[in-house]
């Protein structure tokens, strides 16, 4: 979120208490507030009473010939399925029961009254389907579990959503984006209403109900059907508030922007709050559309097309088979993605120890190249110090090779040093590394062994290498070559590999001034020579 839109945000939940305030006020005072009808006011005063005859209620009624006219008209419609031809409002009364009389007659006169008048941009289809959705809902739920209320649920069904109305009508300035934000957003309405105004729509309901002076536990039923939890108020009410929670969310599933994935969630709250059993709930569900629309028909509002039971179910199970899709490909893309990482970093490993053999080895003799033996040099002379130990070096160079690639050409040469590297590799083994020291130069490191062992194991390359017989254009060909060994230990350690070198090589070229083919060992001489350079 940018910071202007933080401040706008914050700034709008500081106001909100305000603002909610001010709605509220806005709407109760409005001109063009949309009023009960007297009808509908008398009927609910007089249904209050138990005991109320159905001569009052018929009294009250025949003041309003129109309604009394479309009460008739549908107590004798095919839905009520009554057989004897029904003339009076009193035998309506009669055979409908009071409060069949009284729902149908609220309903006439609220529908009457609440359509039409908010201006061209309010949805009514939509209102009109939100509203008799949870009407519906709620009077069925109402029938299985409190049948008592199921009646007095359908009203209060019918006027949830009144306060987007009456919003609408008195202070579409404020409200008109609020809805439209809503259309575009996957937040619930309410939830919008709460951040932009600071109070929703069930909230402003039950302040119009109440301004009206309607019942308090259908105010209060009203003004929860979009809470989480039911409200701590009487256990009559409190019943009244469970019917038209559990009819909303029951609403939300059949005609909310989020549609079918509140279902499972809907349904959930429903057998919570109303205690009913699954099957009851089912039932209530799979006939709901068709009674939304009958009653649609019998108030004469329109509802647009509804969803059927079947229809959210399957589309719930399409939502649900296109999660769990989803979650599989994202299982499948993430597991790929490791694979890869795991290939990519192997194919690294082997690029680098391809490259790292490059970069140690002699490509001519396969021999340990002359920056791998400083490396190892380097290490045996800190393992060395901190063992308090040797490190020995022997270094040999082939006699007269020169004259060797002048005679038998470079080819022949290239042979002989290969052959010589194996045979030295061979006879070293593990006891040290060997690495071509450069041209036709070699050199051994022997960690830890004392002079003699170095001048034994140099004795015994140089005879090995004179016995070598390289067999070049049918003619057998030999070398011989010169060793030098020299051994560093305490204070000469600290010195350093150059040090062992150079004692190695004045060694080496004492043995070639001896007249070659022959090991010279370190000689204090030679440490004092060389010291002194
Ligand atoms: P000395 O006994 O004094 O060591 O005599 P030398 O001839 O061996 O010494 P010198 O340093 O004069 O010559 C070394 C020769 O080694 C010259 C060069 O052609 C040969 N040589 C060095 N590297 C290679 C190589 O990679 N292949 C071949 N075929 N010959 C090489
Ligand atoms: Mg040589
Ligand atoms: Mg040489």
């Amino acid at each position: 979120m940018s910071i202007q839109a933080r401040r706008r945000d914050a700034g709008q939940r500081r106001r909100g208490g305000v603002m909610s305030a001010n709605l509220i006020e806005r709407i109760r005072t409005a001109e063009n507030l949309p009023s009960l009808p007297a009808v509908a006011m008398q009927i609910l005063a007089l249904t209050r009473d138990e005991s109320v005859s159905a001569d009052s209620i018929a009294a009250v009624l025949q003041n309003d010939p129109a309604l009394t006219a479309r009460l008739l008209k549908v107590v004798n419609s095919s839905m009520f399925g009554i057989a004897r031809k029904v003339t009076s409002v009193r035998q309506a009364v009669v055979l409908l029961g009071l409060r069949g009389v009284k729902v149908l007659a609220l309903g006439f006169s609220l529908t009457d009254a609440l359509n039409g008048g908010a201006g061209g941009g309010f949805d009514y289809t939509s209102f009109w389907r939100r509203s008799l959705t949870t009407a519906t809902a709620a009077r069925q739920l109402g029938r299985c579990v409190a049948a008592s209320q199921a009646d007095e649920a359908f009203v209060a069904g019918l006027l949830s959503e009144i306060g987007t109305l009456a919003a609408y009508r008195c202070a579409a300035d404020v409200y008109a984006p609020v809805l439209k934000e809503a259309q575009a957003s996957s937040q619930p309405l309410c939830a919008l209403e709460r951040q932009r105004l600071g109070c929703d729509h069930a909230e402003l309901g039950r302040e119009l109900l109440n301004h009206w002076e309607l019942p308090v536990a259908l105010c209060e039923a009203v003004g929860a059907h979009h809470k989480d939890e039911l409200p701590a108020v009487e256990p009559q009410t409190r019943k009244l508030c469970a019917l038209v929670m559990a009819a909303a969310g029951i609403c939300d599933a059949f005609c909310g922007a989020q549609g079918a994935s509140t279902l499972p969630q809907a349904q959930d709250q429903c057998r919570r709050w109303t205690g009913i059993s699954s099957s009851d709930m089912e039932d209530v569900l799979k006939s709901l559309d068709e009674h939304v629309q009958e009653t649609a028909h019998m108030l004469n509002v329109q509802v647009g097309s509804t969803l059927s039971y079947a229809q959210l179910q399957a589309e719930a199970s399409q939502q649900m088979a296109k999660l769990t899709l989803e979650a599989e490909l994202d299982r499948a893309a993430s597991q790929r993605q490791a694979e890869d990482a795991v290939r990519h970093a192997e194919r690294l490993e082997r690029e680098k120890e391809a490259i790292w053999e490059l970069a140690s080895i002699d490509s001519l003799t396969s021999l340990a190249n002359r920056a791998t033996l400083d490396r190892r040099l380097e290490e045996e002379f800190h393992r060395a110090r901190r063992a308090g130990s040797r490190v020995g070096l022997i270094l040999l160079d082939i006699d007269h090779f020169k004259v060797f690639n002048d005679t038998h050409g470079h080819l022949a040469g290239d042979a002989q040093l290969r052959s010589l590297s194996a045979c030295v590799k061979a006879a070293v083994g593990a006891t040290g590394l060997v690495a071509r020291y450069g041209g036709e130069e070699f050199a051994v490191v022997v960690p830890g062994e004392p002079p003699d062992v170095l001048d034994r194991l140099a004795e015994e390359l140089r005879r090995r290498i004179e016995n070598i017989v390289l067999l070049h254009e049918g003619r057998e060909l030999r070398v011989t070559s010169s060793f030098g060994t020299a051994c560093v230990d305490g204070v000469d350690l600290g010195v350093g590999p150059s040090l062992l070198l150079r004692l190695a090589d004045e060694a080496m070229y004492r043995a070639k001034r001896h007249g070659r083919n022959r090991v010279a060992g370190f000689a204090p001489s030679d440490h004092v020579a060389a010291a002194s350079r």
